[in-house]
């Protein structure tokens, strides 16, 4: 395993510009070392077993991308596209607790929507094209909502409020209300559309001060016994009670990501279920509450996919070599890469299929390019066509 890994290793830094040998030879060293790491152990994958559904494994790259809920010109154009250049899923961003881009009985529907079912067509063009269709809901945020929306969550005290009283449009975790509607969005998708998968976005806290609304607060004290004497002060980091707090919120996420992944398979078992997360997952579990390493290790997703939106290739071969030995064997990682994100923009397709290489190099099960776009299409897919994705996912 090792010598192959080393061949790709020296193809690869060959192909790069002088001007970045030096740090090229350093991501080298790491991919080198962190393959003898990971590799040594028993936790590594064998080198192509990249699975797209742990309930029935199979030997397919996953090749997909990030989109909103519609894309131009419409859906049975870009799933043209990204099949003839050999991709084969699409995580279209579908709804958030608090508008919908398809005909819910659940949220309030996007004035854009009354026309379209953008559900609907995904799934359409997906399955005429081969390309997997998995629906994404920013689970907590209540992105794109109407203001009358969040108003009527707020004055029911169902949103997060932060320590400095601060009130977010964020579902808080805990209430029962809210856990049912998520319950409610998550078996009305399964039921009703023939999604391939489903993906969980945003299953987070805003920071590390949230969730502090009296909901919280009483539930925390009740399930840990803890003798608060000041709010928010005993919880916050230097407080007594800190340490438990942060632990408590993160189990508030498990919770509900159990809750919502029991009721999706027991409608569709076969679902495949992932989550979108953030990259450095100690700092980030300790910082949101998202315990993605708990997540795998309890057996809530067929496969992870960490944003790992970086342009910095010794970030980016850090982050996966950890995220690997975090995951070890249980479920393909599925690597996000972002040349049209917030967090850092490419240079050009170049930089994205060297992305591609390293993630391949550490077994990884596919990627997720944040995202589709005219552009994207344009400019990164007839070069990912001719190289990185040149081959068939499935060979
Ligand atoms: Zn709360």
């Amino acid at each position: 395993m090792l010598s192959i890994y080393g061949h790709q290793q020296i193809m690869y830094t060959k192909t790069l510009h002088w001007s970045v040998w030096l740090s090229s030879v350093v991501v080298t060293a790491t991919i080198v070392v962190g393959w003898w790491t990971v590799a040594g152990s028993d936790s590594a994958l064998p080198a192509n077993a990249s699975v797209v559904n742990s309930h029935e494994v199979k030997v397919v790259e996953l090749r997909g991308v990030w989109s909103g809920y519609r894309v131009e010109p419409d859906w049975d154009a870009a799933m043209q596209k990204l099949s003839a250049a050999n991709f084969n899923a699409v995580f279209p961003y579908i709804c958030s607790p608090g508008i919908a881009y398809y005909h819910s009985q659940v949220l309030p529907i996007s004035q854009f929507a009354q026309q379209h079912n953008y559900l609907t067509e995904a799934v359409a063009a997906g399955h005429k094209y081969h390309v997997a269709v998995h629906a994404r809901i920013l689970t907590l945020e209540m992105l794109f909502a109407a203001e009358q929306t969040k108003s009527a969550f707020a004055a029911a005290g169902r949103l997060m409020i932060n320590s400095q009283g601060k009130t977010a449009p964020w579902l808080c975790p805990t209430d029962p209300r809210n856990r049912q509607l998520l319950g409610r969005i998550i078996s009305e998708m399964v039921t009703s559309y023939d999604i391939d998968g489903l993906q969980f976005d945003y299953l987070r806290y805003p920071g590390r001060n949230y969730c502090l609304c009296q909901q919280c607060r009483r539930q925390f004290a009740a399930d840990t016994g803890a003798q608060i004497s000041q709010w928010p002060q005993d919880v916050l980091p230097g407080g007594p009670y800190a340490t438990q707090f942060n632990g408590w919120r993160q189990q508030q996420l498990t919770v509900l990501l159990s809750q919502l992944v029991a009721t999706a398979r027991a409608v569709r078992p076969d679902i495949v279920i992932s989550a979108a997360v953030f990259p450095r997952w100690e700092e980030h579990s300790e910082r949101f509450g998202q315990d993605a390493a708990k997540w795998v290790e309890l057996g809530l997703l067929d496969f992870v996919a960490p944003m790992n939106y970086t342009t910095d290739r010794l970030d980016f071969a850090t982050w996966l070599l950890t995220q690997r030995k975090a995951i070890g064997s249980r479920i393909p990682l599925v690597v996000g890469m972002g040349p049209f994100s917030d967090a850092c923009q490419f240079d050009g397709p170049e930089q994205l299929a060297e992305q591609i290489q390293i993630a391949r190099s550490f077994g990884a099960g596919g990627f997720i390019i944040f995202k589709y776009t005219e552009q994207f299409a344009r400019e990164y897919l007839p070069y990912l066509a001719e190289e990185a994705t040149a081959t068939l996912a499935n060979p």
